[in-house]
């Protein structure tokens, strides 16, 4: 049974000697080798973006928190409004 190229679907000639081809050709081995290196990148880039996108959150988170808890604060005696809603529920 001929193997085929993972490439592009051909037959990958048999050789008589050696470890079997996986690929039909010089081209489609290199051409598979670099989209798994672009494959690679890419994964590796979506991870840095994903690490990068959790800490963005963590100090979006923080900085909410902090303004939360200012505005918790109540205001001194005196300024605290005419009635005005001065605290916010987040
Ligand atoms: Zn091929």
């Amino acid at each position: 049974m001929p193997r085929i190229c993972p490439s592009c679907d051909g037959e990958v000639p048999q050789r008589t000697t050696g470890r079997p081809a996986t690929y039909c050709s010089t081209a489609c081995r290199q051409a598979a080798h670099r989209a798994k290196a672009r494959a690679r990148t890419a994964i590796e880039r979506a991870a840095e973006a994903r690490a990068g996108a959790a800490r963005d959150i963590e100090h979006a988170l923080a900085v909410l928190h902090q303004a939360r808890d200012a505005l918790a604060v109540p205001l001194p005696a005196g300024q605290a409004g005419h009635g005005r809603h001065r605290r916010r529920r987040w």
